[in-house]
C-alpha cells in the first residue's frame, strides 16, 4: 500500500460537486463529441485537466485580496509583491503579466528576430508558439533520458549540454538571443532539472555571452525535488534553494498560475537596465502600466502571499506525495507511468495499458473518455491527436509516447479523491480489452487537440 502524506490544511470554504450516472455521463461525452475539452465542468467529478489557475487560495491570500491597492500608478500591492520577489528570487526588475505567455510574449517581441534560435531544455507549448511567432526557432535539448521510460533518473528534465554547445556553435552566439530552462519540464513529464545542470548551462551561456533565463511556473517544486534528491542540499531550506537556483540566471517568465497558488497572473523579470526599460515600453502597449502589469492590485498580493507559502515544507511534501500516492497505485494495478513522478502529475503510458486499440485509433484519448464514463474523471491527452503529424504522402506520423496526463489542482483534492480515482482505474483495468478506439470526425487546422470532434471506431 503506497504511504500517504495527510493534508496539511483543514477546509473551511467548500464547493460541492455531483457524482453523476454512468448513461448521464455516456450522453454527456455524446454530445461533447467525445472530446471531454467541450464538456462543462459542471458535469466531472475530479477534474484532472489542468494545475494551470486551478489552486484553492488560502485564508491570508483571500485576505490579502480585500487590501488591494488599485491605484493606477505606484500601488501600494506593486511594492509588496516586488518585495516578495527580490528577497526571493534576487531580482529588481519585473513587470506583472496577465499569464505566464504574456510574459513570453513581451520578452520574445523584444530580442528574438528572423533567423534566431532559442534553446531549451523543453519549451512549453505557448512558449514555442511564441518563439514561432516572432519567426524564430524554438530547440529541444533536453538530455535522452527524459524519453525513457526505464531510467528513473533524479533529474530528468537536465539540458543536455552536448547538444547545447553543439546549437551554440551551429547558429552562432549572435543569433541565439537567450538559453532557456523549463523548471520543471511540463512537456516532459514533471521532471526536475538539477542544480548542476542549472550552474553548467549558467557557465556555457556566460561563456558565450547569452543571457540565461528560466521557465520559472514550478520553481518550488523544482527546489523541493534538488532538495530532497540532490547531494549536497538535504540542510537547506527550499528558501534557500529557490535563491541559489535563481542566482545563476539573468530573468525569467513565470506563469503565477502554478506555484504562485493564484488562479491568474504571471510576470517577466530581468537585470539588464536596457532590456528593462524596452520591456517595461512594450507591456504598456499591450499588458498595462509597469505597476500592474495585466492584473488588478489585489491580484499582485494574492501572488506575493502565495509565493510564501509554496516554500513551506508540509505543503510541498503533501503536493508531491499526493502525485507519488496515485501514481503508485497505478503501478500496483500494472499501469505504467513515467518514474520517477515529477511535481504535478501522473502520466500515463496509455499505448502500454491499451495494447490492443492501433495508433490511428488513439489510445491515449480512449482512456482519457474511458476514465469520463467510469468515474467522472477528466485527464488529458498528450499524444496522437496533440502531436500527431502526416507526412506529404499523408502517411501517419505518430509521436513517440501516448500520454494520459492527470495534472493535479494546488490544494483541492483530499486523499479520499485520489482513492475513488484509483478504484475507477481498477474497473477500467478489469475490462480494459473491452475498450474500442475512436476516429476523427471534424480537426481545426492546428491545435486540433482543443476543438477535435470523435466518434467511436468499433473493432
Ligand atoms: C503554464 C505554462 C506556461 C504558460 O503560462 P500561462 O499562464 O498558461 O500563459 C509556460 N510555461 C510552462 C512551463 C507552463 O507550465
Amino acid at each position: 500500500m503506497p504511504k500517504y502524506i495527510v493534508e496539511p490544511f483543514r477546509i473551511k470554504s467548500v464547493e460541492p460537486i455531483k457524482i453523476t450516472t454512468r448513461k448521464h455521463r455516456e450522453a454527456i461525452l455524446k454530445d461533447a463529441h467525445y472530446n471531454p475539452f467541450l464538456v462543462k465542468s459542471e458535469d466531472i467529478f475530479v477534474d484532472f485537466l489542468s494545475d494551470s489557475g486551478t489552486a484553492a487560495m488560502s485564508q491570508e491570500q483571500w485576505a490579502a485580496l480585500q487590501t488591494g491597492d488599485e491605484a493606477y500608478a505606484g500601488c501600494r500591492s506593486f511594492y509588496e509583491l516586488k518585495k516578495v520577489v527580490k528577497e526571493l528570487f534576487g531580482f529588481e526588475n519585473f513587470i506583472p503579466t496577465h499569464q505566464g505567455r504574456a510574459a513570453e510574449n513581451i520578452l520574445f517581441s523584444t530580442i528574438v528576430k528572423e533567423g534566431c534560435a532559442v534553446p531549451s531544455n523543453m519549451h512549453f507549448d505557448t512558449t514555442e508558439a511564441n518563439i514561432l511567432r516572432n519567426k524564430g526557432e524554438p530547440l529541444n535539448l533536453v538530455a535522452d533520458k527524459a524519453f525513457d521510460f526505464n531510467c528513473k533518473d533524479s533529474f530528468k528534465g537536465d539540458m543536455d549540454i552536448k547538444k547545447l554547445k553543439k546549437a551554440i556553435e551551429e547558429y552562432g552566439k549572435e543569433r541565439i538571443p537567450v538559453i532557456m530552462l523549463t523548471i520543471t519540464n511540463n512537456s516532459g513529464g514533471g521532471q526536475p532539472v538539477s542544480m548542476e545542470n542549472i550552474k553548467e548551462v549558467s557557465k556555457v551561456a556566460h561563456a558565450a555571452k547569452i543571457p540565461f533565463f528560466f521557465d520559472a511556473c514550478r520553481f518550488a517544486e523544482n527546489a523541493y525535488f534538488i532538495k530532497q534528491r540532490e547531494k549536497g542540499y538535504s540542510g537547506k531550506t527550499v528558501k534557500e534553494v529557490v535563491q541559489e537556483m535563481f542566482s545563476y540566471v539573468d530573468g525569467f517568465t513565470m506563469s503565477a498560475k502554478k506555484d504562485g497558488l493564484v488562479n491568474i497572473g504571471g510576470m517577466l523579470a530581468v537585470r539588464d537596465a536596457k532590456l528593462f526599460t524596452e520591456i517595461k515600453n512594450l507591456s504598456i502597449i499591450i499588458e498595462g502600466f509597469p505597476t500592474y502589469g495585466g492584473l488588478a492590485g489585489r491580484d499582485l498580493v494574492a501572488i506575493a502571499q502565495g509565493f510564501k507559502e509554496v516554500l513551506d515544507e508540509s505543503y510541498l511534501a503533501y503536493r508531491t506525495g499526493q502525485i507519488k500516492y496515485l501514481g503508485e497505485k497505478l503501478n500496483d494495478l500494472g499501469i505504467q507511468t513515467i518514474l520517477p513522478f515529477g511535481g504535478h502529475a501522473v502520466y500515463i503510458n496509455a499505448k502500454h495499458f491499451l495494447d490492443h486499440i492501433p495508433n490511428e485509433k488513439f489510445p491515449a484519448q480512449s482512456l482519457v473518455n474511458e476514465l469520463y464514463l467510469e468515474g467522472g474523471i477528466r485527464g488529458v491527452e498528450i499524444g496522437n491527436i496533440m502531436f500527431g503529424k502526416k507526412d506529404k504522402q499523408g502517411k501517419d506520423i505518430w509521436p513517440k509516447l501516448d500520454l494520459v496526463r492527470l495534472a493535479f489542482p494546488r490544494r483541492v483534492y483530499t486523499q479520499s479523491h485520489l482513492d475513488y480515482v484509483a478504484d475507477v482505474f481498477e474497473r477500467i483495468a478489469k475490462n480494459k480489452n473491452k475498450i474500442k478506439g475512436y476516429k476523427i470526425v471534424y480537426q481545426a487546422p492546428s491545435l486540433r487537440h482543443f476543438t477535435i470532434k470523435l466518434a467511436p471506431a468499433g473493432n
